[in-house]
């Protein structure tokens, strides 16, 4: 949760970026920018900022929240946004505004266009969710919270595994186990894939009960105060056979060099080479399909992307996951996945629990 304080000294950061867009105002839209510009969690919400004034528009839903939550002036908005932000801008005189041209709705644009008319818009990207990038360290408590949480539902779920039982039964277990503990919510859809359907990066949960003598693939994250938590284990469920625990000792072994790699200075690129670079080792680099990591915090995927075109370079207070993973189609796939916070002089590894293959 935001500190008091907290999110007008994240406005103040902000400032600069007027003068890189030639603007004299912002207009945040993107609601995880909302919040963390303001503190305002409610679903409906729009920032405007000007040099020295913070004007939050939501809808009378929202009166009572958006004063308790946010230090910023609350103007409620009867209808559309929009229609009165852009009386707003005219009673401020604002001659140019910045928008998040990667997270405004096309109505949104139009209503501007319409009820500001005259008013310079200046397509701005990715602004906040640079500034996001860095946590503060009540940030980095909170995402600690939100591991713990999720590694200790993971935990719980597991006492109460049994074969036969349906992924949708397990995946609905640990999201019941996580509330319990004090989550918001889960971060996304709980995975739960066994069997060959491990193959599936992003599988979803079904009805299929889950067979003895092969992998089973848990991908879940917690939302605690708003933060997310991400991680990935790979059980044995009975006995694998070589290929497949080699391949789980691939990406293990992969996993924790790229752990290894994450120190600030280090660019994205070169934590992701160095993952790859294990798998190559076992001939295994062809079925590593996707990105080794990437940012989390107010959202389960943020900037920075631990990816192969990612030159960003790695700063202390950066949250990552680093999340290798193999997949054989019609056999399965592992992927083993931590949240790791970068510190001053390498990282820590956040999630606790533990990595070596489990056999149910
Ligand atoms: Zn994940
Ligand atoms: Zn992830």
């Amino acid at each position: 949760m935001a500190e008091a304080g907290e999110s007008s000294s994240r406005r103040e950061r902000l400032l600069p970026l007027f003068r890189e867009a030639r603007a004299s105002a912002l207009l945040i839209t993107a609601l995880p920018n909302v919040r963390y510009l303001s503190g305002f969690t409610g679903s409906n919400g729009a920032l405007l900022l000007t040099g020295d004034r913070a004007l939050l528009f939501t809808d009378p839903r929202y009166e009572s929240q958006a004063s308790q939550e946010s230090d910023c002036e609350v103007k409620i908005a009867k209808g559309a946004l929009m229609k009165d932000l852009s009386k707003w801008i005219r009673r401020l005189r604002i001659r140019s505004l910045a928008f998040e041209q990667n997270r405004i709705s096309f109505e949104d644009h139009q209503q501007l266009r319409e009820h500001a008319e005259g008013v310079h818009l200046k397509a701005l990207s990715g602004a906040v969710e640079q500034l996001r990038m860095i946590k503060s360290n009540a940030e980095i408590a909170t995402i600690k919270t939100s591991v713990q949480v999720n590694s200790a539902a993971f935990e719980q779920a597991f006492r109460h595994f049994k074969p036969s039982m349906t992924e949708l039964d397990l995946a609905a277990e640990i999201e019941y186990r996580m509330r319990r503990l004090g989550a918001e919510r889960a971060a996304f859809e709980t995975i739960v894939a066994a069997g060959a359907r491990s193959a599936l990066p992003h599988a979803r949960a079904t009805e299929l009960p889950i067979q003895p003598d092969q992998l089973l693939l848990v991908d879940m994250g917690a939302n605690v105060a708003g933060y997310s938590s991400d991680m990935t284990r790979t059980h044995a469920v009975g006995k694998l056979g070589p290929k497949v625990r080699r391949m789980y000792r691939a990406v293990l072994e992969s996993q924790l060099a790229a752990v290894d790699a994450v120190k600030p200075g280090v660019s994205c690129t070169n934590v992701d080479r160095t993952a790859r670079e294990v798998l190559r080792g076992f001939g295994l680099e062809k079925l590593f399909v996707h990105s080794t990591g990437h940012g989390l915090g107010l959202e389960i995927h943020e900037r920075p992307r631990v990816g192969r075109k990612e030159r960003t370079k790695l700063e202390a207070g950066m949250v990552i996951t680093i999340e290798p993973g193999v997949y054989q189609e019609g056999i399965g796939g592992v992927r083993i996945e931590d949240t790791v916070v970068v510190t001053p002089h390498g990282c820590e590894v956040l999630t606790p629990t533990r990595k070596e293959l489990v056999v149910l």
